[in-house]
């Protein structure tokens, strides 16, 4: 029987992935218990990670108070007057020998906007450096980058999720919600569902047809179906007449790849390629979604945007009951990337190096804008430069597991023991909080107020049920601590979410993400609130935003933009030493890192270790059965993994999920190329050999 809470429970969110199922938070008879509530992207209903997220609340190796490591390397027990004293003292002195762009902060997805805020203005103000990013860098941010450039705003999914139920077709390109977020499937049941995933994932068992590309060349195949959408009569000229540019310039590029060359670089047959675009060319409503399999690459952006490009051939987004979207991943993936932690934006979605953006940022914050730093590197670059010349001497993380997480994750911890100063926060030992100078034990999410962003760009409330055990501070009180420390007043890093939301709106009233017209009454008072959703002093309340672009677009002119893309081969393809493609994912019981959901039993259980996905007859010609450890062996090292023999895996590809730490770590194999515009590092997609290993 499942526990349920008997007394009073309290409206929340799960603390996931960034569908942000709603959930009741409760004590039952068993401890805290979580049930699903009728929130309008879950209607009921929670994934395995979702019925279980309470038992995060007492994780047996939950951290408690702060750890400061001594002269003889050991991290021992301090109290909070101790942690932060040598953290800011630290900080200072490197900041008086190597400049203020020697302290680095690298944030994450799944904080709340009060944090990312918070967060992005104690790196700026504080520390006074530029150099700030965070994890949503490997996430999101291609997708960003094509969306910015096409609609001239990026929100994940301009319409809500519940639209996607009424569609007669939907194209997902990399995308597994049937594992990533599983209640998101229920609003794809209505449609035909096209698949582009090179492996066989739960989600494209459930579709109508599935598009297995080769890894790496699915900005090929999206040329290929623009290529058909245009020759086969499926192309809405009026659509792209009326409301979009530089068609003529995208087709240069798409009329080269006809079908049989596509199908020659893809591997996907000409007939499933006609039979995608005519399902969605037939459709009365249908969508195109990306996910990260088409995203994260070397050129991740390109392929969102050849993605993007055939929404708009199809005359699809910025109308009601169809679209382009980017199914976001973290939590707070959407709010995370909005209110300043991103090295080139400020709070409102605002570009740093735009002199009015700092103007109007500088005035909330009461500060010259002279004096605001300008952007510094992304994630990846930076983690590259710590500790080498001229790169940060000190990094504060927060919300985030690099060690676990960064491509090439065995130099990203060369880099980080190479520091000055690591300081962690976090409430669970991270793998990269284990190699901290200093630990600093935080809230988690049940445990704190604050706000979320959804995929959907619904601003939501997230719910403290009890206090942070004793020992355990706030993000926001943390930052509060050190920034006094460092020598700014108490009132300008306030500890209240609340104030800190308020502060928030104003820093981005008249941005992009312009929450300025939300507020937590609102948001109590149970409003569906979008951005953007701007202030309105002398009128009535603003009512939010859930559908963008149904009559203009956000550039001047108000038409989108088709991008000019061709495809190219991923920076690595397989050679003689390594004859295979790697690509990385996720499973369905853990989450990023896994430094949450490891921790949880059931999780754990339903997912214990490393496996490598292998198509029988490539494991025969590598001496491997079921069930045996294997080595997967890239340019930059191995991972050690169990052998699972799948027969829908293409022959040339394996498969490991990105979730195990230590010799396992999915991340000893992935390469470091990055996407030129957004960044990204090409996580989907490297060479490998794989061979009979020994377990750790
Ligand atoms: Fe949580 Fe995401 Fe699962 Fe919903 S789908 S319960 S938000 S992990």
């Amino acid at each position: 029987m499942p526990d349920t809470a008997p007394g009073p429970s309290v409206p929340t969110h799960c603390p996931y992935c960034a569908l942000q199922c709603g959930t009741r938070l409760g004590h039952g008879t068993r401890g805290t218990v979580a049930e699903p509530s009728d929130f309008p992207v879950n209607d009921g209903r929670l994934c395995q990670k979702g019925w279980t997220a309470p038992a995060l609340l007492d994780v047996p190796d939950r951290l408690r108070h702060p750890l400061v490591r001594d002269a003889d390397g050991r991290l021992l027990p301090a109290d909070w007057d101790t942690a932060l004293d040598t953290v800011a003292a630290r900080l200072l002195r490197i900041r008086d020998e190597h400049g203020p762009d020697a302290l680095a902060v690298f944030g994450g997805g799944g904080l709340t906007n009060e944090k990312a805020y918070l967060l992005g203005k104690f790196a700026r103000l504080a520390l006074g450096t530029g150099q700030i990013d965070y994890n949503g860098r490997f996430c999101m941010s291609s997708a960003a980058a094509a969306g910015t450039a096409a609609f001239g705003l990026d929100r994940g999914l301009p319409f809500p999720v519940r639209d996607l139920g009424a569609a007669d077709a939907i194209l997902l390109a990399g995308a597994n919600p049937a594992e990533t977020m599983p209640p998101l499937m229920r609003h794809l049941e209505g449609a035909d569902l096209i698949v582009v995933d090179p492996r066989r994932t739960r989600t494209a068992e459930r579709a109508a047809l599935h598009l297995q590309p080769v890894p790496g060349t699915d900005l090929a195949l999206a040329l290929g179906l623009l290529h058909i959408a245009v020759t086969d009569g499926w192309c809405d000229k009026e659509y792209v007449q009326r409301r979009t540019t530089g068609f003529d310039a995208a087709w240069r590029r798409a009329v080269a790849w006809w079908p049989e060359r596509v199908e020659r670089v893809t591997g996907v047959p000409v007939a499933e390629q006609r039979a995608a675009v005519e399902t969605l060319g037939r459709a009365r409503r249908a969508y195109v979604l990306t996910g990260r399999g088409a995203e994260q690459h070397s050129k991740g952006t390109d392929t969102a945007a050849a993605f993007i490009n055939l929404a708009l051939a199809l005359g699809l987004p910025g109308v009601m009951g169809s679209g382009y979207g980017c199914l976001t991943g973290q939590g707070n993936g959407q709010g995370g990337r909005e209110h300043g932690q991103k090295a080139d934006q400020l709070p409102g979605y605002r570009m740093i190096t735009d002199p009015a953006a700092r103007a109007h940022v500088a005035g909330v914050w009461g500060t010259d804008p002279d004096t605001l730093p300008g952007p510094g590197r992304s994630a990846y670059e930076l983690l590259d430069a710590l500790g080498t010349d001229g790169g940060p001497r000190a990094l504060l993380v927060f919300g985030s597991n690099p060690a676990v997480s960064a491509p090439h994750a065995a130099h990203v911890c060369d880099r980080l023991a190479s520091l000055d100063l690591l300081v962690v926060a976090d409430f669970v030992p991270s793998e990269t909080a284990r190699t901290a100078d200093v630990v600093l034990p935080v809230a988690q999410w049940a445990e704190e107020e604050g706000t979320m962003t959804n995929l959907e760009g619904r601003v939501l409330r997230r719910r403290r049920l009890h206090a942070p055990p004793d020992g355990v501070r706030t993000d926001l009180e943390v930052l509060h601590g050190l920034a006094v420390r460092l020598g700014q007043s108490a009132d300008r890093f306030p500890t209240s979410p609340r104030r800190v939301f308020e502060e928030l709106r104003r820093a981005s009233r008249g941005g992009k993400a312009d929450y300025s017209g939300i507020s937590y009454a609102r948001l109590d008072a149970g409003e569906a609130l979008h951005w953007p959703c701007p202030d309105t002093p002398d009128g009535d309340p603003h009512p939010g935003t859930p559908r963008l672009f149904l009559d203009r677009f956000a550039h001047p002119d108000g038409r989108a933009r088709f991008a000019e893309v061709d495809h190219r081969d991923p920076a690595e393809t397989p050679d003689a030493d390594h004859p295979l493609y790697a690509t990385t994912g996720r499973v369905l019981a853990h989450y990023q890192s896994g430094a949450q959901t490891r921790r949880v039993a059931e999780l754990n259980d339903a997912a214990p270790g490393p496996f490598v996905e292998i198509h029988p007859d490539t494991a025969e010609r590598a001496g491997l059965r079921e069930g045996d450890t294997a080595r997967v062996t890239s340019a930059r090292g191995s991972t050690v993994a169990r052998v699972r023999l799948v027969g829908s895996m293409r022959t040339d590809t394996v498969f490991v999920p990105f979730h195990y730490p230590g010799p396992g770590r999915a991340n000893l194999i992935t390469g470091t190329a990055l996407d030129p515009r957004s960044r990204m590092p090409e996580f989907k997609v490297c060479a490998v050999r794989i061979e009979p290993g020994t377990a750790a």
